[in-house]
């Protein structure tokens, strides 16, 4: 029986390939079909999921302008502006629509001539033109048609699968974002989130969507949720189709952050400095939705532009911190863990080899008008050409009092280097002070504050309250 099983996992129709689109099809018919993994797919459920995309398309395609299935032909508009059942002129008979649709996706003829499946290289027959390809002209992997030629080979499995896409992609009306991570499961984690807000988009449309939270709050999650093992990078692919170009836009945390949420998750300190980041980062529009989701804003300061390294996350609390006496003392001691782990985990440094620095500024600054001394740091410490000149005075002041402060040649460099690494390492001095000087019992930061919510329950990287209930 075993045997028989090992040999019908093998003849699914459908294949995983590392063609972005494709992957996350794949992913997403494999979801509605309530597979666990995409091999596991079978002939028979794969016709189920085609009846469930014909019926959406077609559904969407007749229907009026004010419903929420009209949001979701806009989403397969914006993916396929130029396939039939997005054509202005289509027709609005269910019937001979329908008819159309299921032509798409039908079986790949046995007797036809023999051609390779331009996605997962299985034998085909077909031939799709980019009107039925999703946002084909911008998709750097895949280009222009080859004069002379009539299509690209798809096989049917493929066919579904790129048609299967809304489903698996976070969606605006205009553009779609679809994931890649190492680990499978955050795959399809990911795929599954947005399954469900599919179900939501196409019953509510967008404008009746609660606020929810974006693709990195999604990936954040699903990286706290799977991938506690082994480091696994991350890369979101953004498309949109607007009225002039399409583009791409694509970012990707580095392997570090899986371990950074993890790590984040588990430390109190980390954990509540997360959420009043949030907080800082969420705006809410006069009707009182949020307009700016606060956990998207957070989450997406641990994604890279373009594979390059910014470290928004230290330049994002630095930029927060800078007016220091207006924020929250408990406040500032959590974003001070939150840049502890942050160094630690992502640079592996140890985050307290800056301490003979900060020591010597406060020394410093304690010494006579401490307030003053403070200020005058605090305008330095995002500069590292005013920091090193303030870093001379401070110390030969100290020194002509006899007091001498060592600092390392080595983090010295570090400390006033340009670009993202001498923001890092400025940010953390920066909360090292503030925290040196609440030992000498000088307090910075504002001593109210709401700890109305100081209780410890777990923290999610994707949520605001009405996403966290399963849709019905
Ligand atoms: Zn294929």
């Amino acid at each position: 029986m075993d045997q028989v099983n090992t040999v019908q996992a093998s003849t699914s129709p459908l294949r995983l390939t590392e063609h972005p689109l494709q992957r996350c099809g794949a992913w997403a018919v494999a979801v509605l079909a309530g597979c666990d993994r995409v091999e596991d797919m079978t002939d028979e459920l794969l016709e189920g999921v085609v009846r469930r995309v014909v019926g959406d398309v077609v559904e969407s395609a007749i229907a009026r302008p004010d419903t929420g299935a009209y949001d979701w032909w806009k989403v397969l508009f914006a993916l396929y502006p130029n396939s039939k059942p997005t054509h202005a002129k289509r027709p609005k008979d269910r019937t001979i629509l329908s008819r159309e649709v299921v032509q798409l996706f039908q079986p790949d003829d046995a007797e036809g001539p023999e051609r390779t499946c331009t996605f997962c290289g299985r034998r085909c027959t077909v031939l799709w033109a980019k009107s039925t390809l999703p946002m084909f002209d911008s998709v750097r992997a895949l280009n222009t048609l080859p004069p002379g030629t009539s299509g690209w080979p798809v096989c049917r499995g493929c066919r579904v699968a790129l048609w299967a896409l809304p489903y698996g992609a976070w969606l605006t009306a205009g553009s779609a974002t679809v994931l890649m991570c190492d680990n499978p499961q955050v795959e399809r984690q990911f795929v599954t989130r947005n399954a469900r807000r599919a179900g939501r988009i196409r019953q509510l449309g967008f404008d009746g969507l609660p606020a929810t939270a974006g693709p990195e709050a999604v990936t954040l999650q699903a990286l706290r949720e799977h991938a506690n093992d082994a480091p696994a990078a991350t890369s979101l692919w953004m498309f949109k189709n607007d009225n002039q170009e399409p583009w791409l836009r694509v970012s990707g945390t580095r392997t570090g952050v899986a371990r950074f949420v993890h790590r984040l998750a588990a430390d109190p300190d980390s954990a509540k400095g997360w959420r009043d980041l949030w907080r800082a980062l969420e705006r809410r529009n006069q009707q009182g939705r949020a307009a700016v989701d606060g956990a998207t804003a957070a989450a997406r300061l641990l994604f890279d532009r373009e594979g390059k390294q910014s470290d928004r996350l230290p330049a994002e609390l630095w930029a927060r911190s800078g007016d220091a006496e207006k924020i929250a003392r408990h406040t500032l001691v959590r974003w001070r863990a939150l840049c502890r782990l942050y160094v630690e985990v992502m640079y592996e440094m140890d985050p307290d080899r800056i301490k003979p620095v900060a020591e010597l500024l406060v020394t410093w600054i304690a010494q006579e008008s401490p307030r003053g001394r403070f200020n005058e740091y605090r305008r330095a410490a995002g500069s590292g050409y005013e920091l090193h000149k303030l870093l001379m005075t401070a110390g030969a002041r100290l020194y002509l009092d006899g007091r001498t402060q060592r600092i390392e040649p080595e983090l010295l460099g570090d400390l006033l280097a340009s670009g993202s690494q001498g923001w890092r390492e400025r940010t953390l001095l920066f909360f090292e002070v503030i925290e040196a000087l609440h030992d000498k019992k000088m307090v910075i930061g504002a001593t109210s504050g709401d700890l109305a919510d100081e209780d410890n329950e777990e923290i999610r990287f994707d949520t605001s309250d009405d996403e966290v209930e399963e849709y019905a």
